[in-house]
């Protein structure tokens, strides 16, 4: 029995919710919350007749932690799943603190205002500090982990594919294979095709400042900053095929090289078709993926949001893309003494999930370990107070639960290594 409060109702959270809904044991009770009140409606009408959870609907901007704090004060949740955006995570987090409730989210803090010369001056002694430039970055969240522990609160970030089932397939090999770990690749392939020229496949203003921010890796205890997509490799991915991937900065190499801190090397690739990095390196050129507004006509846009409102809507994407996903680690390490190496990924299918849930796969394969990660937390399975990366607790029920809702593991103790 259990009240659940999720913010949001994009592409993420609607997978989220379907799937949550499938466990109507657990999640008894259920509020859909966002900013635009009739998609959370429209969804708790497509479900209502096909689960026993009870599901409410609320407005809320997310960005106000005094709306926040009322809606939870008045749903009484056990959990707060943040399935909105990385803007909100503070706020929300703020809300949960201020109301004794457990938090969580799929994707670590960014503000939404790059030019906030506040931000930008912490920011900036980051990048020095640390030695990687994107705006997104653990320090915001891990600040808060001992109002976290002192409240008795849980707070579960990142708890997506990746960032999130990644970590959890780290301390999976961790537990079960190795005895030290030498380095990790996380490799994500999409293999889908939805037949637009260009669209992307989670919130399109993430996706872009994510992709076009500069590449870096974890190496020998510091990281290495490199110009985007200035690393390229080939994969024969099982179930896809042959792609280009490319190398990027990713938020999940911040935590696992703080709790795996043996390992010596951390990288993370993405798949790109040569398309959507044309389309993307062009956007940029002519400055569309810029955050900072500017006067149009007599109104102030902001040239990234203006692109997102042209760009096809990711939740719409599910009926047309076809092909599979693969996402997973390459790990080498020591069992015994003797030298050793790992591969641990799930293979998703687009149109599987379509049938299932109407989504397409990158949606499915966040929205189901986000439900997973909800179900540890109220099922008391992952219970410590303070603020916690999925690497942070065991394993093994959360791959259990995963198996059970859609995305197995694969494995392989003779991968082909990335150069
Ligand atoms: P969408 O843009 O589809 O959905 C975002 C939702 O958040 C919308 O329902 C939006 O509704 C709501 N929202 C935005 N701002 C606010 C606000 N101020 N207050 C309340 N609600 C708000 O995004 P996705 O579903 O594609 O992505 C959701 C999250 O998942 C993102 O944080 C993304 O980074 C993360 N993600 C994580 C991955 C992982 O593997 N870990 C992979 C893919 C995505 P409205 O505008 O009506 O309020």
């Amino acid at each position: 029995m259990s009240r659940v409060l999720v913010i949001g109702c994009g592409g993420v959270a609607a997978v989220a919710i379907r799937k949550c809904c499938q466990a109507s044991e657990i999640f008894t009770d259920l509020c859909i919350a966002s900013r635009t009140v009739s998609k959370c409606e429209a969804l708790a009408k497509s479900l209502e007749s096909k689960t026993k959870t009870k599901i409410t609907t609320a407005k809320v901007n997310a960005d106000n932690v005094e709306e926040v704090i009322e809606l939870i004060n008045s749903y009484k949740p056990d959990l707060v799943m943040n399935i909105a955006l990385p803007y909100q995570d503070l706020t929300i987090m703020d809300a949960c603190l201020a109301c004794g409730v457990n938090y969580m989210d799929t994707a670590n803090y960014e503000p939404e205002d790059t030019d906030n010369p506040e931000w930008r001056a912490i920011y900036e002694k980051r990048c020095k500090e640390s030695g990687f430039s994107a705006y997104f970055d653990y320090s915001w969240q891990w600040a808060y982990r001992d109002k976290f522990k002192n409240a008795g609160l849980t707070a579960l970030l990142g708890c997506g594919f990746d960032p999130g089932v990644t970590q959890a397939y780290c301390a999976y090999a961790k537990k079960h294979e190795f005895d030290t770990i030498d380095t990790i690749d996380i490799l994500d392939c999409n293999g889908g095709d939805h037949g637009y020229p260009f669209a992307t496949n989670f919130n399109p203003e993430v996706n872009l400042r994510e992709v076009s921010a500069p590449g870096s890796y974890w190496e020998n205890g510091h990281w290495v900053e490199i110009p985007a997509m200035s690393i390229k490799r080939e994969y024969n991915f099982d179930s896809v095929g042959q792609k280009d991937m490319y190398l990027l900065h990713h938020e999940e190499i911040e935590s696992l090289a703080l709790n795996i801190p043996e390992v010596r090397r951390i990288r993370f690739f993405m798949t790109f078709g040569q398309s959507y990095l044309t389309h993307m390196k062009c956007l940029e050129d002519v400055g569309m993926l810029s955050t900072t507004p500017i006067n149009f006509e007599g109104h102030e846009i902001v040239p990234i949001k203006f692109l997102k409102a042209l760009l096809p809507d990711p939740a719409s994407l599910g009926p047309r893309t076809h092909g599979k996903t693969n996402i997973g680690c390459i790990f080498t390490g020591k069992k015994d003494g003797k030298d050793k190496s790992y591969y641990i990924y799930n293979v998703c299918d687009h149109q599987e999930c379509y049938k299932e849930v109407e989504s397409q796969a990158i949606s499915y394969t966040t929205g189901v370990p986000a439900m997973c990660g909800a179900m540890m937390l109220l099922t008391g399975k992952w219970n410590k107070a303070g603020v916690f990366n999925v690497e942070e607790f065991d394993p093994d029920p959360f791959l259990d639960a995963l198996e059970k809702y859609g995305l197995p593991k694969k494995e392989s103790r003779d991968p082909v290594l990335v150069e």
